[in-house]
C-alpha cells in the first residue's frame, strides 16, 4: 500500500510501565507500590497520535518488538488513526519506559530502547513515505543516524522538518543543517544553547537553524525566526492535572497547523489550545484531544 501522508513521524514507540509509590526506593531498598499502570508512549508515537487526532493523515516509521507490548503499541496507534504499515516488528523486546511516580509527583525513569535501537536506517519504503509527506516530525529517541538520514532526505525533497531535541544531547551539524524548525522546551533550549534565558537561547539557536519555537509550559511558547523579533504566544489558562505529554501534544498539533499552511502565530495558538486540553486530563497519549475539541478551545 502506498498512501500519501500529510505528516510522517520518524521516531520511538515505548510501553510506559508506571508504578505509583508513596516514596521512591533508595538503592538496595524494596518498597510496596500502591498502583501499577501501563500506557502506550514514546515521543514518536505520542506525536503521531497527537497529529492524527488533530486531523492529519499521519504515518509512523519506527519499530516495535515481537512481544505483546508491540501488538498493543501498534493497535494504540491505529486506534487514533495513525498508519502503521511502516512500523516494523523486530525480533526482541519493544522499547519500555520504567517509571516510578512518588506522592510528591516526582518521578524517576529508566528507558530501555528495545526495538527503537534497531531503527538505524530507512528502508526504500520508508524513504518513499518521507518523500511524499508534507512534513517530517523527528525526536531523539531512536539512533541519531536514522534521524539525520530522515532529515537529509526530507530536505532534499523540500519536505519541512520539525525536530523536538529530546532527550537533549549535542546535535551534529549534519542533522541541524537539515532542520527547518527546532522545537525544544526551555530546559532543552538552555542545554543546547548554553544560556538559560529562553529568548537568548532561541536567538543563539537561530545561528544553527532558521526557525525556533521554545515551549514554556503554562506560559505558552516563544517563536524566533531569522530577521525578526521573537514573539511570545500565550497558552490558555487552565487548571492542569497532568502535564505528561503536553510537549508531544503541542508538537503534533503544531505540525498539523503548519501543514494546513496556517501562519506561525496562529499555528502556535492552535497547538497551545491542544496542549492546554491535554494537561487537564490524566495520561500522556490518552489525554490528547481530537480536532473538534481543539477547534472548540481555539479562539
Ligand atoms: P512534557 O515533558 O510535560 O510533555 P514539555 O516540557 O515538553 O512537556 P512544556 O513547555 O512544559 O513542554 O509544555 C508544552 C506546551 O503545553 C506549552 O507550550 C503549553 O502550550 C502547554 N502547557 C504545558 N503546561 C501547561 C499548563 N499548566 N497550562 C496550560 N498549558 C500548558
Amino acid at each position: 500500500m502506498s498512501t500519501v501522508s500529510d505528516i510522517v513521524v520518524l521516531g520511538s514507540a515505548n510501553m510506559d510501565l508506571v508504578a505509583y509509590v508513596a516514596k521512591a526506593p533508595q538503592r538496595g531498598e524494596t518498597v510496596t507500590g500502591r498502583e501499577f499502570r501501563t500506557a502506550p508512549g514514546g515521543k514518536g508515537a505520542n506525536q503521531a497520535v497527537a497529529a492524527a487526532r488533530a486531523g492529519a493523515r499521519v504515518a509512523m516509521i519506527g519499530a516495535v518488538g515481537n512481544d505483546t507490548f508491540g501488538l498493543r503499541l501498534r493497535s494504540a496507534l491505529e486506534a487514533s488513526g495513525v498508519v502503521t504499515d511502516r512500523l516494523r516488528t523486530a525480533e526482541g523486546p519493544s522499547g519500555t519506559a520504567h517509571i516510578v511516580v512518588d506522592d510528591q509527583g516526582g518521578n524517576a525513569i529508566v528507558v530501555v530502547p528495545g526495538a527503537n535501537a534497531g531503527v538505524t536506517s530507512l528502508t526504500a519504503r520508508d524513504e518513499e513515505a518521507v518523500r511524499g509527506a508534507g512534513l517530517l516530525l523527528l525526536q531523539l529517541e531512536i539512533p541519531l543516524k536514522a534521524v539525520a538520514a530522515g532529515a537529509r532526505l526530507a530536505r532534499a525533497h523540500g519536505v519541512r522538518t520539525v525536530l523536538t531535541p529530546a532527550p537533549v544531547r549535542p546535535l551534529p551539524a549534519e542533522l541541524l543543517d537539515c532542520v527547518d524548525l527546532l522545537l525544544p522546551n526551555e530546559h532543552e533550549a538552555a542545554a543546547l544553547a548554553g544560556v538559560a534565558d529562553p529568548r537568548e537561547a532561541a536567538l543563539a539557536l537561530l545561528e544553527r537553524v532558521p526557525e525556533v519555537v521554545v515551549t514554556l509550559g503554562e506560559a505558552g511558547s516563544l517563536w524566533a525566526a531569522r530577521g525578526a523579533e521573537p514573539v511570545t504566544v500565550p497558552s490558555p489558562r487552565v487548571r492542569a492535572v497532568d502535564t505528561t505529554g503536553a510537549g508531544d501534544t503541542f508538537a503534533g498539533a503544531l505540525a498539523v497547523a503548519l501543514t494546513e499552511k496556517r501562519p506561525m502565530p496562529e499555528a502556535l495558538r492552535w497547538a497551545a489550545a491542544a496542549a492546554s486540553l491535554s494537561v487537564q486530563r490524566p495520561g500522556a497519549s490518552a489525554s490528547m484531544p481530537y480536532r473538534s475539541e481543539i477547534e472548540a478551545r481555539y479562539t
